[in-house]
């Protein structure tokens, strides 16, 4: 796998982001409402993740979630914030980075779906 290192300043949308993305700056839009600030498919009930904000307060370098993709939720189409990252959709990394040769860059643990033990959901671990 490759990564891409975008530059996150002056691109406040999710489109574009992609599972294995590492993404640099700070105050990200919140994945889980887009920068909405309430959930998609409850109208008028505040986000949990980025209390409404619409952005979260997170200092890159950072990658967007490979449990999730990025989604913030999951499973994908509900209002459950994934657990790996927290609703997030994007997590904090410590360079340099590998690919999690446990669940191999998915995230999810072989068999169970459930958050990869070894990287806990973000699919890449500290060398
Ligand atoms: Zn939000
Ligand atoms: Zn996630
Ligand atoms: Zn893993």
């Amino acid at each position: 796998m490759e990564w891409k290192t975008v530059d996150f300043k002056g691109s406040k949308t999710r489109l574009g982001r992609k599972a294995g993305e590492i993404l640099e700056g700070d105050d990200f839009t919140c994945s889980l409402c887009s920068g909405k600030g309430t959930l998609p498919r409850s109208e008028g009930v505040k986000c949990p993740v980025c209390r409404g904000e619409g952005t979260i307060p997170l200092t890159g370098p950072v990658m967007v979630c490979a449990y999730c993709k990025g989604r913030g939720e999951y499973p994908p189409r509900t209002n459950i914030t994934c657990t790996a990252c927290k609703g997030k959709g994007l997590v904090s990394i410590t360079k340099p980075i590998e690919v999690c040769a446990h669940c191999r860059g998915s995230g999810a643990e072989p068999g169970n779906k459930l958050p990869c033990l070894k990287c806990k959901g973000k699919g890449v671990i500290t060398k």
